[in-house]
């Protein structure tokens, strides 16, 4: 085109699109839901914008928020158009070809170890994938801010823009036409279409339209000589004997004029999804199946993993809203990497089942922002900004609720972990569906989630006893495997008042250490803690269940009763003074006869206020 102005793709979509292009993946269908996920978020973005402004909409075609998908075999071309909010000359060069998005390396690399890409549309470069079934791309859109443009590309490392002066104005959206590779040609066929469409694209809350070829009887006057073949052809197929059945009964009324049936093909926009919103419906309507399909489509994490629970419930009272949450089979890539300098939260937020938006961070504490999942708020006003909506009373009352929901949820996961000991009798627990799927359940969790549970235990006071519950770890008697408070509570040797625990690197060098010697002897079960955020967690997790937590390697530890310790204490009073004495007060505070110990003479204890040692290397590396 003499108008095109060209560039060059940024070197990181560059390569992933070269890796796209030779990929040997088998699913090339994901290119579909991609497309279709993108005009849903574009058309979200137009109704958005048409809560405060009706005129953004346009008038006719345009004002209809629809997708609608065209085939052309002679061209062997399939488009997808939709009026959505459409891109700018400026959008287009930035989100199609120069600006990396943060996930694009991250899936190259993925990429390049696992061959899996099935995850492309949740490191946000979805719309990539259209080159595993095409090798010629162009997008026309339409932005009510700009004139209209087509972006094309061969993936050739470079991609033009140009004015579009050949193409029928969109009106308003985006239209992306495929040139389809010769091995791709099966999508040109209507019918693999509409079973990709019922297969991915079933929660997409847009109408889907496809351009559908009909055969249609049509009646055309006969010719005089070709009455003679009508006769004949009705023993060659039973269809066609059907139809001169009714006509006959027709020629029996009106004799004149004759007339003959053909088989004529005409074209019209067939409906493929019913936008059913599945948060809408009652939980015990919606099937298991139905839940993983739309946590699927959600989170456009389309590998064969299920979410591990899920929770769907509606709020009523002051504050109503329905919503769906859910536990992701994995944490996402990034969790804890940015978990101090962002708040990304993974819900989406509709008021009145219109999309709001996918980055409202009020609605979950940070310690849940592994969540994925939906809120739709009949409260929430709809034609306020979104700084409004930020600071609407309500949302407390969301968060509060989400929050309790989740944890509600997270310990479903382990009371129905038959690995799993939930304190209670047996026969209270509620153990649905199929168990060898719950067990080990609660240890994968933890895995993949311990850390938000501790950090959770640090920040929400008011939920900490609760958060408390779910927490894991080893102890000296969990025989390599993780165990819970309640656990250890019902283990407790009578007498024993606090909860004992050590911490330091790894649970190696704690077993060595002489701080457990007279513990272990006794048969007192010690706690070991040996993620460096557990040594935070100890100053805000102060007791459990009526019971204290003692650091085992700090002063105040008692050891059942003792009977010779008044006696002990006096007979070595002397030698406690000459050590306290020697040692310098500014590196003790005191010198004490203990029972703690078996085998070693002597250790250094921390003050019961006091860091650890374990908090003194930390704090250490953290300064280096
Ligand atoms: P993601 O959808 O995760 O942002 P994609 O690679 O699928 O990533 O799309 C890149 C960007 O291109 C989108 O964020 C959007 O800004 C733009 N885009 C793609 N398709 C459309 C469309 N149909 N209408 C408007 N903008 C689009
Ligand atoms: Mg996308």
């Amino acid at each position: 085109r003499n108008n095109a102005e060209k560039f060059e793709f940024q070197a990181e979509v560059s390569r992933l699109m070269d890796i796209i292009i030779n990929s040997l993946y088998s699913n090339k269908d994901i290119f579909l839901r991609e497309l279709i996920s993108n005009a849903s978020d574009a058309l979200d973005k137009i109704r958005f914008l048409s809560l405060t402004d009706k005129e953004v909409l346009g008038e006719g075609d345009t004002s209809k928020l629809e997708i609608q998908i065209k085939l052309d075999k002679e061209k062997k071309m399939l488009s997808l158009r939709d009026r959505g909010i459409g891109m700018t000359k400026e959008d287009l060069i930035k989100n199609l070809g120069t600006i990396a998005k943060s996930g694009t390396s991250a899936f190259v690399e993925r990429m390049q170890s696992t061959g899996d890409l099935n995850l492309i549309g949740q490191f946000g470069v979805g719309f990539y994938s259209v080159y595993l079934v095409a090798d010629y791309v162009e997008v026309i859109s339409k932005h009510n801010d700009d004139k209209q443009y087509v972006w094309e590309s061969k993936a050739d490392g470079a991609f033009a823009i140009s004015e579009d002066i050949w193409n029928e104005p969109l009106g308003r959206g985006t239209e992306i036409r495929l040139h389809l590779r010769d091995e791709a040609q099966e999508y040109l066929e209507e019918s693999k279409l509409k079973e990709l469409v019922k297969k991915y694209s079933e929660f997409i809350n847009f109408p889907i339209y496809i351009w559908a070829s009909k055969e249609v009887d049509v009646e055309v006057p006969a010719d005089e000589d070709e009455s003679s073949d009508e006769e004949s052809s009705d023993s060659t197929s039973s269809e066609e004997g059907e139809d001169e059945a009714e006509k006959s009964e027709d020629e029996d009324t009106e004799k004149k004029p004759k007339k003959k049936t053909v088989k004529e093909t005409t074209y019209e926009w067939e409906r493929l999804n019913d936008v059913k919103a599945i948060w809408l419906r009652s939980p015990k309507d919606v099937t298991n199946e139905e839940y993983v399909k739309f946590y699927h489509s959600l989170t456009k994490d389309f590998s064969d993993e299920k979410p591990m629970a899920w929770s769907h419930f509606t709020a009523e009272g002051d504050v109503e809203f329905k919503a769906v949450l859910f536990v992701p089979p994995k944490a996402p890539h990034n969790l804890y990497q940015s978990y101090y300098n962002s708040n990304k939260s993974n819900l989406k937020l509709y008021v009145r089942r219109v999309f709001i938006s996918d980055e409202f961070d009020e609605l979950l504490p940070k310690f849940l922002s592994f969540l994925m999942g939906l809120v739709d708020s009949d409260t929430l006003p709809l034609n306020v900004s979104r700084e409004m909506l930020q600071a609407h009373s309500s949302l407390k009352t969301i968060k509060k609720k989400l929050v309790r929901k989740a944890l509600d949820m997270i310990r479903r996961i382990a009371d129905e972990d038959p690995d799993e000991f939930s304190g209670k009798d047996e026969k209270d627990v509620e153990k649905s569906g199929d168990e060898d799927e719950k067990k080990g359940q609660y240890t994968k969790f933890w895995n993949e989630y311990g850390k938000s549970i501790k950090l959770g235990i640090i920040e929400d006071a008011t939920n900490r006893n609760r958060l408390a519950k779910l927490l894991r770890f080893e102890s000296t008697k969990s025989d390599g495997k993780l165990t819970s408070l309640d656990q250890y509570i019902s283990r407790m040797k009578s007498g024993q008042k606090d909860i004992f625990y050590i911490t330091g690197i790894s649970k190696e060098q704690l077993e060595k250490s002489p701080f457990l010697e007279r513990l272990k002897k006794k048969n007192y079960e010690v706690i070991f803690f040996t993620d460096p955020v557990d040594e935070y967690l100890m100053q805000y997790l102060m007791d459990y269940e009526g019971k204290q937590f003692q650091n085992v390697s700090k002063d105040g530890l008692k050891i059942g009763k003792d009977s010779k310790s008044k006696e002990l204490k006096d007979s070595f009073k002397e030698l406690t003074k000459w050590w306290k004495g020697t040692l310098k007060t500014e590196d003790v505070d005191e010198v004490k006869i203990s029972n703690r110990l078996d085998n070693t003479p002597c250790v250094v204890v921390t003050s019961k206020f006091g860091w650890s040692a374990n908090m003194e290397r930390l704090m250490q590396a953290q300064t280096l």
